[in-house]
């Protein structure tokens, strides 16, 4: 298995990022989520609040990959990818590709983050509008990595703003369960949350969340600073939201089916 190939394209045919790290931002960033927060506050108040509505039960560690600044070609990627009249081939290729060689790169980042061992179970996020069928980004990844999956199915009439600790129904949880949860967009959080709180009720011991773009308005006046500090830049193996010093990747730190 050769990662380098990998890198190498997502380096020269993808669309470059906006990495995550508050090293690198003269912005202030919610603890949680790295989307913007008011100076001096340690949290966003979607953050905060989902805090006092899952107290206990919320993921142990959101992990953005980049933040997907709205208008932007990586932004656009994250919905063509799973449009349901016509999904763009480029945009799937993107997609995967960024998240197996992040994961690869930076799986071991996000696993020591949420104090958990390796994920034993895979979770996808499903969308708020519960689109029949399993979740695009699921049918991408699965075929990948060597993990069994749980099932989050979205309660009828349970879209809401907020974070819902009976929005989904979860399967598949094995007890004391480590799980891998992917959501290919954060806006509020509220939806990862909510999914995060419905699998440790039904058993998880630990759940990591790993999210491909944070997203970012740049006509939200409050995201002003965080959108002045942020610069594209290509796929870096060596940083991460979660490791703020460059070091060099080691091996793979998730398994995966041959790539
Ligand atoms: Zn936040
Ligand atoms: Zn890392």
């Amino acid at each position: 298995m050769s990662w380098a190939p990998l890198r190498l394209w997502l380096r020269s045919a993808a669309p470059p990022l906006y990495p995550v790290g508050p090293h690198r931002l003269a912005a202030p960033v919610c603890g949680v989520c790295r989307g913007p927060v008011r100076s001096g506050f340690a949290r966003c108040y979607q953050c905060e609040r989902q805090d006092q509505l899952g107290r206990g039960l919320l993921a142990d560690a959101v992990v953005p990959i980049s933040y997907a600044l709205k208008g932007t070609a990586f932004a656009d990627d994250l919905w063509r990818y799973k449009s349901m009249v016509a999904p763009a081939a480029s945009a799937r290729a993107s997609v995967l590709a960024l998240l197996l060689a992040f994961l690869a790169d930076h799986g071991a980042c996000v696993w020591r983050q949420a104090a958990m061992p390796p994920p034993s179970r895979l979770a996808v996020v499903p969308s708020g509008c519960g689109r029949p069928g399993p979740h695009p980004l699921l049918q991408l990844v699965s075929p990948c990595l060597r993990l069994p999956g749980c099932a989050l199915a979205l309660r009828p009439g349970r879209q809401g703003r907020d974070l819902d600790p009976d929005r989904f129904q979860a399967a598949g949880v094995a007890a004391g369960a480590s799980v891998l949860l992917i959501d290919d967009t954060w806006v509020s959080g509220a939806s990862a949350q909510s999914a995060a709180v419905a699998l440790k009720r039904a058993g998880a011991r630990h759940v990591a969340v790993v999210v491909v773009g944070r997203h970012v308005n740049p006509d939200d006046p409050r995201a002003g600073p965080l959108v002045a500090a942020l610069a594209p830049a290509l796929y870096d193996p060596s940083s991460c939201a979660v490791h703020p010093v460059s070091r060099r990747p080691s091996g793979p730190s998730i398994s995966t089916n041959g790539i």
